[in-house]
């Protein structure tokens, strides 16, 4: 018995103290709101191309429909398409009392983002990880009463372009991942998206932001290094959604709604429009009919749809917040209401499938490949990427680990490091536990051997437990 123990022991303990060379991954997300996947096409991007070169590149990526900030962001967060998580609009809006929010007040409107999906600082978490966010969409909110447990959320007005600011955040989150030992972070960067909207995409200020774009990709990475990172730090670098040149100035007929035969706004209780190429519509009731067909084909670069026969491929009509008439336009094109109110040269919110709707992909770290270009997928995929790279257990969500994981190393991942740490904790108990009966084996033989020794020589041919009785006494 006692042999056998020991043997048990000393197996466990030979186990146990196996080198564990598998380092814990930490993941970095990082969105530059608005960064088209071919921006670095016209413009030097050394620290994009060297990334590249060290790490992964997609083509491009594709993003959900809507293509636009919050709904696109909360994808990235949960991998699940806008009908899905419900967060379907930039802004928050009461089709009862009319009222809308825009962008910033909408991020501190808790229900819009906290009705049932959770995003991945929340799962983190919850399976023993530390979350942190600065910035992105969706850091203001709490989820079933749990906020990310680092948070930064910009002040109202903030500057979005001070690329001081960018390299004070950096160093801010790489600080957080250094000292306070976090495993996930989101940073969120709101260029070149407003560049892209005021001068457009092919402008030459667009231009000069993604050389700011590009000297930041350095900086960062440089700050991971600097910081002690390296070895566990994956980063990964994408966008919300691309940008498209809007046509005026009698380039083009314009989608001004008001002005289509049969179309009346007094149809309506409540609509969002004059917001980039989308639009939704919420008709009085039995006044569906007129105003679709009012609609419907009066536009050639007009998209109508009831919200049932929206194209399945958009996955954008299964949620009681979408409204009954949605609308879209083609690229060159915004929709107007009763006249035009947007002066944009840049716009987004076009249908997904568009090129120019398309962000940008990037990652590097110890579980990427290295000098890999793949091939295009949807931003739903890269929530489950995360998930097993950080080694939890993701949520329901729409994406798939194999849209991705031909980016990774398969020997590093943090699943693999995760499930030998679990290995490590089971026999390390079987270790404590088998120590505990050695220990208790080795005392109760020796206590016997000494009573033994110590027994009377008369006493001696008396059986072991009269012996024992006695001794009591
Ligand atoms: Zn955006």
């Amino acid at each position: 018995m006692l042999w056998t123990a020991s043997l048990c022991l000393l197996w466990a303990l030979s186990i146990v103290g196996a080198p564990v060379n598998k380092q814990r991954q930490r993941v970095l997300l990082i969105s530059f709101d608005g960064f088209r996947w071919d921006y670095d096409r016209d413009v030097d991007t050394p620290n994009l191309d060297k990334m590249a070169m060290d790490g992964v590149k997609a083509l491009y990526v594709t993003p959900p429909y809507l293509t636009i900030t919050s709904p696109t962001h909360f994808t990235l967060l949960t991998g699940r398409y806008i009908e899905n998580h419900g967060v379907i609009h930039n802004m928050w809006f009461n089709t009862t009392t009319t009222e809308k929010r825009p962008y910033y007040q909408t991020q501190f409107v808790n229900e819009w983002w906290d009705n049932g999906t959770l995003p991945i600082w929340i799962t983190a978490q919850r399976q023993g990880l530390k979350a942190g966010s600065l910035h992105f969409p969706g850091t203001a909110s709490s989820y079933q009463g749990q906020v990310a447990m680092v948070r930064e959320v910009e002040p109202l007005l903030y500057n979005y372009k001070n690329e001081t600011a960018w390299r004070e955040n950096t160093d801010k989150v790489m600080g957080w991942f250094r000292d306070q030992d976090l495993d996930f972070v989101s940073l969120y960067f709101g260029e070149p998206d407003s560049t892209g909207h005021k001068y457009g995409p092919d402008s030459p200020e667009r231009r000069e932001m993604v050389k700011q774009v590009d000297r930041t990709v350095g900086y960062i990475r440089n700050s991971a290094e600097q910081h002690g990172l390296t070895d566990s730090l994956n980063i990964i670098i994408t966008a919300d959604h691309g940008m498209s040149t809007v046509y005026r100035n009698g380039l083009v007929e314009e989608i001004t709604l008001s002005k289509i035969p049969g179309f009346s706004f007094r149809d309506l209780s409540f609509h969002l429009v004059d917001f980039g190429p989308s639009g939704m519509l919420l008709p009085k009731p039995g006044k569906l009919e007129k105003v679709y067909s009012a609609l419907k084909g009066a536009h050639p670069h007009l998209h109508v749809y009831k919200k049932e026969e929206m194209p399945e491929r958009l996955h954008f009509a299964k949620n009681d917040r979408i409204l009954p008439i949605i609308l879209w336009a083609d690229p060159g094109y915004v929709i107007n209401g009763y006249f035009p109110v947007q002066f944009h040269k840049g716009e987004h919110g076009f249908d997904n499938q568009e090129m120019d709707m398309k962000p940008f992909f990037r990652a590097v770290g110890p579980v990427f490949h290295k000098n890999l270009e793949v091939g295009p997928f949807e931003t739903v995929n890269i929530y489950p990427l995360m998930c097993h790279i950080l080694g939890i257990q993701p949520e329901v969500n729409d994406g798939h680990l194999n849209a991705t994981k031909h980016m990774l190393v398969t020997s590093a991942t943090a699943q693999d490091v995760n499930f030998l740490r679990n290995v490590f904790t089971g026999l390390a108990a079987v270790a404590g536990f088998l120590v505990i009966v050695f220990i208790v084996m080795v005392s109760h033989t020796m206590i016997k051997n000494k009573r033994k020794n110590k027994r009377p020589a008369n006493l001696k041919h008396l059986p072991e437990k009269e012996n024992t009785k006695q001794t009591a006494f």
